[in-house]
Order: structure tokens, then sequence, then C-alpha cells
């Protein structure tokens, strides 16, 4: 029997906050959001973790912070922010949370690049498990509906469509799970989910050969 650790809920909170900026902004060729990335600060030289990037096409970025803690976050936190967002060169930062104290947000009511965005963990749960085009992933353990906990949701990152041998065009989607991170593809001719393990991914319901190198999604 393997052996199940509760995901800490902060780290929960990370990945459906990761999943609401992807549904709302990811597009190909334009906004990319990507979970759990590391930029070199510029000031520091050192490396820095970002929970959640917001790259643009002309090579611009944002930075957005999870802070899932027991109280509302303070203006120590939000200055450390401030800092984060200077030294990686971010054109904004948004920081995400249950709540702020009122000092934390007049600290940067001034800033129209730093953005303090109020996110209930109730809320921020029901929107990630209402998410439109949801599939769990098949080789995380399932987690029990209400539990309170985020079930291994796959991010549709990509759709793309390709022309078989027969010139029948196929459509699919490619992405990846939020937890384990496994690249998938989902068939849209059979509905079928094929986990990539290969540049090759065939689906044998459709007779239909993908090829799982044109898109590399993840930063690993
Ligand atoms: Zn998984
Ligand atoms: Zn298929």
């Amino acid at each position: 029997m393997e052996h199940e650790v509760a995901t800490p809920l902060w780290k929960q909170y990370e990945w459906v906050v990761t999943l609401l900026y992807h549904d709302e902004l990811n597009e190909v060729g334009s906004t990319r959001v990507s979970y759990n990335q590391h930029r070199v600060g510029c000031l520091s030289g050192r490396r820095r973790q970002v929970d959640v990037l917001l790259q643009e096409p002309d090579g611009t970025f944002s930075v957005v912070e999870c802070k899932k803690h027991g109280r509302r976050v303070g203006i120590d936190t939000v200055e450390a922010f401030l800092g984060m967002v200077e030294d990686v060169g971010a054109a904004r930062g948004l920081m995400v949370a249950p709540d702020f104290t009122k000092g934390a947000k007049r600290r940067v009511a001034a800033r129209d690049d730093i953005e303090l965005v109020v996110l209930d963990w109730q809320n921020a749960c029901a929107s990630g498990q209402s998410y439109s085009r949801t599939a769990y992933c098949p080789k995380c353990p399932s987690v029990p509906v209400l539990s309170g906990q985020v079930p291994p949701l796959i991010i549709w990152d990509y759709l793309d469509g390709m022309m078989d041998a027969d010139f029948l065009f196929a459509q699919y989607w490619q992405g990846y799970c939020i937890k384990c991170q496994t690249e998938f593809i989902y068939c849209q001719s059979c509905g079928g989910l094929l986990e990539v393990k290969g540049e090759d991914v065939v689906c044998e319901e459709c007779d239909i050969t993908y090829d799982a190198a044109l898109a590399s999604i993840i930063d690993k």
C-alpha cells in the first residue's frame, strides 16, 4: 500500500490559484500561465521562486504570489513581496490571499503595478472544481468529494490539430496534471485520455498517432 500524505492547504491554494489564472488568461500565442517557476533576481543575482508566472509574448511578465495563512496578510509580507517583484523585474505583482490587513492595503494603494487579490479558500476551491474542461489525473489518488481537498486536476494548456496519414483532421488538447505533472493528450475525436510517455502518443480507439513533442509544456 502506498502511503498517502495529505497535501498542505497552502499548496492546494497555489494549485487552485494557478488553475484560475490559467483558465482566465492562458492562450497559445498570448499569455502563458505556469506554476512554480524561477527567475533570477536582477538586483540580488539570486534564484527567486515564483508561485505563478504570467508570461507575455513580448518578454514582459507578472508574478503571482499566494498566501494561505490562518490570519490576514500583513504589511511585512506585502513589503517582502514588493522587494521580490522589483528584484525579478516583473511588470506587475499580484498577491492572492483570503484577506489582508488595512495597513497592507494602504501600503500599496498608490501602486498601480501591485494588486492585492482577495480570494477566499472556499470560493477558490469551488471555482477550481467547476473548471469547464476538467479531467482528473488517473495516476494520482482520487480525492473524496466535499473533502475540501483539491482533486488532481489536469490543466489543459494547448489545443492543436493535425492531419493523420489518411488526411483526416484530428484535434487534441495537451495538458498536465497539476499535482504529479504527468502530461496527457485528450483525443477530441473519442474523448480518450492518453498519457504522454514518448514523442508518439497513439489513440488506439481512433488509430491516430499524436506528436507530443510538438508542444513542450512544462518547465520541469
Ligand atoms: Zn497526477
Ligand atoms: Zn481517440
